[in-house]
């Protein structure tokens, strides 16, 4: 069984700015401070962190708990007008292949999808609501479980154990988003990376926090699903072995546990039927 966790903002959808208006409104209700989202970057951060920030710029110091709250509440209910605001302002959109991906996705009883999103999880079901897409999801990783997206990613993975009531080994995991966030938090958990060019992400900052599949969108589903290992590979070329190794982890797995047996065991099989000995 593997997990595909995706992010939200820039992967799935581009919701117009909704969630940065609502944080706005929200903050400035609260402090009176206009704005603040301008001040500084809230792409691949979670909520909970985006939220602390946001208030520290309004007010000067890092909300209480309480406050903290407030200013959650006070965006989940401003959040659904900004999400409609969007829609009707034609400026929310879908990510160009993604439904296709979803649905492809969707049809393979080895894969469960997931979320794994800084968002709060009320605030993702807002945002996703427009776009048909939050059928595809029956578990996630949400903003309101950690303020840090690796512990994040890994509570979807502990969802999507109890939903399929097997134990999810980390090299069975996938994640894809359009950050360096999301790269560098895969990694951090010791989970697959793959990032979108055309999020929100910098170009930049996602290719040098080196992800193991990098593609512009979801147009062409072929590198996706060669990576995610469940079509083949059209040179033949097969995943999880020590000459190709899918990624720095299992480079390093393999690098500390010898090579794989098995390819021996085909190597040598293969060289039999050349000499004609089996
Ligand atoms: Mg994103």
């Amino acid at each position: 069984m593997k997990v595909v966790l995706f992010d939200i903002d820039g992967t799935l959808i581009k919701a117009g700015g909704a969630g940065a208006s609502a944080l706005n409104k929200a903050i400035f209700e609260l402090t009176g401070a206009k704005d603040v989202c301008a001040r500084f970057s809230l792409q691949g951060s979670t909520d909970k962190s985006n939220f602390e920030t946001a208030y520290k710029m309004g007010c000067g110091r890092r909300p209480t708990a309480a406050e903290a709250r407030r200013v959650e509440a006070l965006y989940l209910k401003i959040l659904p007008a900004e999400v409609a605001a969007a829609v009707k302002g034609k400026k929310y959109s879908k990510v160009k292949g993604v439904e296709q991906f979803l649905k492809n996705l969707a049809g393979n009883k080895e894969i469960l999808i997931g979320l794994g999103t800084g968002n709060l999880k009320g605030g993702a079901c807002l945002k996703l609501e427009p776009s048909g897409l939050a059928k595809y999801f029956s578990f996630g990783g949400y903003g309101c479980d950690s303020r840090h997206r690796s512990d994040m990613l890994r509570c979807a993975v502990k969802r999507a154990e109890k939903t399929a009531k097997i134990k999810i080994q980390p090299n069975a995991v996938f994640v894809i988003g359009d950050t360096h966030m999301d790269v560098l938090a895969a990694k951090e958990a010791g989970y697959h990376s793959g990032a979108i060019l055309d999020g929100f992400g910098d170009a930049r900052e996602i290719q040098k926090s080196g992800p193991e599949m990098l593609a512009k969108d979801f147009t062409d589903l072929n590198p996706w699903l060669i990576w995610l290992g469940v079509r083949r590979d059209p040179k033949g070329v097969r995943r999880d072995t020590y000459i190709c190794p899918d990624s720095p982890i299992e480079h390093a797995q393999y690098g500390r546990t010898g090579i794989d047996l098995n390819d021996i065991e085909d190597g040598v099989k293969s060289l039999r039927l050349i000499k004609g000995t089996v």
